[in-house]
């Protein structure tokens, strides 16, 4: 099925980002999956390559694109096998900057972020709380011109290189969520520490860390929009970035389908190539059908997305289908490689491990259920 929502333009920055990834990714991925990190180095060669930001305003530093702009990146990213925290950074902290932060914070953040001088990072989730957002303990208080902020999160992406963390406080610790607010906390500040990289599972080559804020001293002017904001904001927020999560998941199940694939037909078995198999046909057409299907859901949401903004409701169905599809199908996938399917040489294991997060971060498939649930 032919895909009509990107532009001449748009296929022509796919080209530009292709070749990027295919220069200065794909030759290191392997070493950064050993280190743990992605190194700050590549994310200064991705600013140059004007792949940071892209949607963010040209005299911000930006590329001055749209979210399908943003969705080239993530597609092409995952079509070489490579998951890094990208779309964290540029389609998550520089927009709820440029969405709602000062004049003054913009101009000292985000020409930075888009350069990729320094990376972006936020912090919502806590040992003690995920889920349930407004339970959160990290508490900011002001003291004169500053704002005092002590506490801790986890599972913070990009967290280890991280030159800027939007961490969201507890402000009004009575007030529920309108109590909670967002804070911009940049590396160096005193107080503020990293510990990681985390030791996952999975996503191997994206730094993930535990952030400590201990009587963490940041100007007033950090606060990013307005106190007791911060819930909205990023309720607002969270069906973009749900959806980059069902987008990614799209793009991989297209990508692996066709690795899988190649490799079927290849490879034989008593004989024959393992695709004359009925089992394997009809996994891989079942898996062919509803992938069809779903790039043409997830295609009508971005272009919903891309003429002015899509409901909270219809990105979580595209989060929750698209990664409970990627699951079950990566996995199908995998079984079809055999034993290679369980080495590190063929992406497919890479890509199975690493899809799992995808039904727990961005909001569980149990939380999203919940979401979808109160329009029944
Ligand atoms: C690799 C990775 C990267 C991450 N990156 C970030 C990041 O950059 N920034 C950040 O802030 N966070 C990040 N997270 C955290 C992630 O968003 C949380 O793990 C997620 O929100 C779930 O929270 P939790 O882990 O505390 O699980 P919990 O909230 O404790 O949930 C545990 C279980 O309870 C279920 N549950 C919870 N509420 C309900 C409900 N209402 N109904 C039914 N079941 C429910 C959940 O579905 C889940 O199965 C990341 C996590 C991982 C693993």
């Amino acid at each position: 099925m032919a895909r009509t929502i990107f532009s001449e333009e748009h296929e022509q920055f796919r080209e530009q980002v292709k070749r990027f990834f295919e220069r200065e990714l794909v030759p290191h991925y392997r070493d950064w999956e050993k280190t743990g990190v992605t190194p700050r180095e590549f994310w200064r060669k991705a600013g140059e390559a004007g792949i940071l930001g892209t949607m963010i305003p040209a005299e911000y530093g930006g590329g001055g694109g749209d979210f399908l702009h943003a969705c080239v990146v993530t597609e092409e990213m995952v079509k070489v096998g490579a998951n890094l925290g990208l779309a964290v950074h540029s389609d998550m902290v520089s927009p709820y900057l440029m969405h709602y932060g000062s004049e003054s914070l913009k101009r000292h953040l985000l020409p930075r972020l888009c350069r990729g001088e320094i990376v972006g990072s936020i912090g919502m989730t806590e040992p003690g709380t995920g889920s349930d957002l407004k339970n959160i303990r990290t508490n900011a208080v002001r003291d004169g011109d500053h704002w005092v902020i002590n506490g801790q999160k986890v599972w913070i992406t990009n967290g280890v290189n991280c030159g800027v963390v939007l961490v969201a406080c507890k402000t009004d610790p009575a007030a529920g969520s309108k109590g909670v607010s967002l804070i911009a906390v940049e590396e160096g500040t005193p107080g503020f520490t990293k510990v990681g990289p985390m030791d996952k599972i999975g996503l191997k080559a994206q730094d993930t860390a535990e952030l400590f804020f201990d009587n963490v001293r940041v100007p007033i002017g950090n606060l990013v929009g307005e106190e007791g904001r911060g819930f909205v904001y990023l309720m607002q927020q969270l069906p973009q970035e749900r959806m980059v999560i069902g987008m990614r998941s799209c793009a991989i199940l297209e990508a692996e389908l066709e690795r899988t694939l190649t490799y079927v037909k290849e490879r034989k078995v008593f004989g024959n190539p393992i695709f004359n198999f009925q089992n394997s046909k009809f996994k891989l057409a079942e898996a062919k059908a509803y992938i069809t299907m779903l790039r043409a859901f997830i295609d009508g949401c971005i272009e919903e997305h891309v003429n002015g903004g899509i409901s909270s409701e219809k990105a979580a169905m595209a989060k929750l289908v698209g990664t409970e599809l990627m699951n079950r199908y990566l996995d199908d996938f995998l079984q079809l490689h055999g034993g290679y399917g369980y080495s590190n040489e063929y992406g497919i294991g890479r890509a199975w491990v690493d899809a799992r997060v995808s039904r727990i971060a961005g909001g569980t498939s149990e939380v999203l259920k919940d979401i979808i649930s109160r329009n029944l």
